[in-house]
């Protein structure tokens, strides 16, 4: 369920990890203290460790909107400022490219703003699928308010 939520951080341009599944919790908290992270979480349990005091938030099981309104004003995300600046797949920051290094991309591209990721290649561009994601986001950012 905090896949998508994931997805959405890192479209913000938030630094977003996601914890693979089968990792023991206590590690999972170790390496959120570790590494400067929150560790966004369904599962009550996971308070109980010591380390992971001031790091974890629990989040109800809920649905997208919800969970990205109580993620909004608990750490104050800004959904808009550096929107599509990070691999939506693997969360590498992605860097500006051309459509000519990219001659598999459909030919409308010239000459638009396109970004790919130096990690796994993907190239990403203001296609339908980022409109959507943009439309969602900008709904999130009114929501939180002046
Ligand atoms: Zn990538």
């Amino acid at each position: 369920m905090l896949g998508r939520l994931a997805r959405y951080l890192r479209a913000a341009g938030y630094d977003t990890e996601l914890a693979a599944g089968g990792a023991p919790d206590r590690d999972l908290v170790r390496q959120a203290a570790e590494e400067g992270r929150y560790f966004l979480t369904c599962d009550r349990l996971i308070l109980e460790h010591r380390a992971g005091n001031g790091l974890v938030c629990f989040l109800p099981h809920g649905h997208l909107d919800k969970l990205a309104r109580q993620v909004g004003e608990r750490f104050g995300i800004d959904w808009l400022a550096r929107a599509f600046t990070r691999c939506l797949m693997d969360n590498t920051p992605l860097v500006p490219t051309q459509s000519h290094h990219h001659p598999d991309l459909p030919p409308d591209l010239a000459g638009r703003d396109i970004m790919r990721c130096p990690a796994c290649q993907r190239v990403y561009w203001d296609g339908s699928h980022s409109r959507r994601m943009r439309a969602r986001l900008e709904e999130w950012q009114r929501s939180l308010g002046p």
